[in-house]
């Protein structure tokens, strides 16, 4: 059976007259649907009890449903969550004093093959629905005011799966979450997180979605990040930065470039003058991620003399720099230790 979440508001409108029923039925359960976030028709109050019937009979709403719920000593909450297929992602509620962050994933898996990163390691099986991501967002915001009294108040495309390979629906699911017909949240608070596919950033920067922008960078030296993100020898840096200044054009944001420095590998004062010539050349902050162990032997945190000489530097140069402390990594709810452990276990 279809999911009703499928259509769009048009074709919802489009079914209601096509079984005799005025069109104002459609916003009615448009609102249910994705405003309310409702997952059966029972429950829609506003309907007869027939028309109720039928819509069971003619469409079904595939929810997803918690199969695990995993809390850090710092708050953070983990999903394993589970989709009508059977398939799992993870979602994450990240607390702070002040706001409530959802980390959303995009795809079942992964595609890309960043070496680093314990998502990278499970096979793409699918992109996920529009509503598999409105979900997640729904759950996030329940959460929120259950555990914490306030509601979600940010998002971001930050959990598994390159959110730019799931473009059609990461963007429609935007749409959903923003719109105020939908669950009306502020556009400025969703940051899509990409790993730099250019044609796709000037593509969303056409959207006029309201949305920010981060990128994973990790080096700003061509051939270090290939070998570190073996895909990106498809994209260079110049066209990914030529996308990043068409992106500020049409949006007039600021670009986060993430950024994770490893004892080694981009640790040297070579790494740090690169990072500067090429964030300078788009208006950018730098956002230093601490690195989260995937048991990978290559990749290891350098030491704070590194992180402390790319603060002074980056300082230096007037750029903006973010020291991010890492969140969830007693439980693997960390960024890019999103692996489904716990349910393999
Ligand atoms: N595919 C998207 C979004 C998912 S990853 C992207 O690449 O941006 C979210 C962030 O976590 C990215 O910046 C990614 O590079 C980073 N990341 C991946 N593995 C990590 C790890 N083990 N430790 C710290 N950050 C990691």
């Amino acid at each position: 059976m279809k999911d009703i979440r499928t259509l769009s508001a048009e074709q919802l409108t489009d079914y209601f007259i096509s079984i005799g029923e005025k069109p104002f039925r459609a916003k009615q359960v448009y609102d249910w649907l994705w405003s309310k976030n409702l997952h059966s028709f029972d429950e829609m109050t506003n309907l007869s009890q027939d028309l109720r019937r039928r819509l069971t009979r003619d469409y079904c709403i595939n929810p997803i449903s918690v199969d695990q719920l995993q809390r850090s000593t710092d708050g953070t909450i983990k999903n394993g969550v589970r989709l009508h297929d059977n398939l799992l992602v993870e979602s994450v509620l990240i607390p702070t004093e002040t706001r409530t962050t959802a980390c959303v994933s995009s795809q079942v898996g992964c595609s890309l093959n960043c070496e680093f990163c314990a998502t990278a390691r499970l096979k793409r099986m699918r992109n996920l629905e529009v509503a598999e991501i409105v979900d997640q967002v729904a759950l996030i915001d329940q959460q929120s005011k259950s555990y914490f009294n306030r509601p979600l108040s940010n998002i971001v495309f930050m959990g598994m799966g390159e959110p730019m390979m799931n473009y059609k629906n990461v963007v429609e699911a935007i749409r959903k979450i923003t719109e105020p017909e939908g669950l009306g949240m502020s556009p400025r608070r969703i940051t899509v997180s990409t790993s730099g596919i250019p044609k796709m950033i000037k593509m969303l920067a056409d959207e006029d979605l309201k949305v920010k922008l981060a990128l994973s960078l990790h080096s700003a030296i061509e051939h270090k990040r290939n070998e570190i993100m073996p895909f990106s020898e498809k994209f260079p840096l110049t066209d990914i930065m030529e996308a990043l200044q068409y992106w500020y054009e049409k949006t007039g944001s600021v670009i986060t470039f993430e950024y994770c420095v490893w004892k080694g590998i981009n640790d040297k004062d070579e790494d740090i003058k690169a990072l500067i010539r090429y964030c300078r050349k788009v208006p950018s902050k730098v956002n230093l991620i601490q690195y989260n162990s995937i048991g990978e032997g290559k990749y290891d945190q350098s030491n704070p003399e590194a992180m402390n000489d790319y603060v002074r530097q980056l300082e230096r140069a007037g750029i903006t720099v973010m020291n991010r402390r890492s969140r969830g990594g007693d439980i693997d709810a960390a960024c890019g230790q999103l692996a489904n452990k716990s349910a393999d276990a």
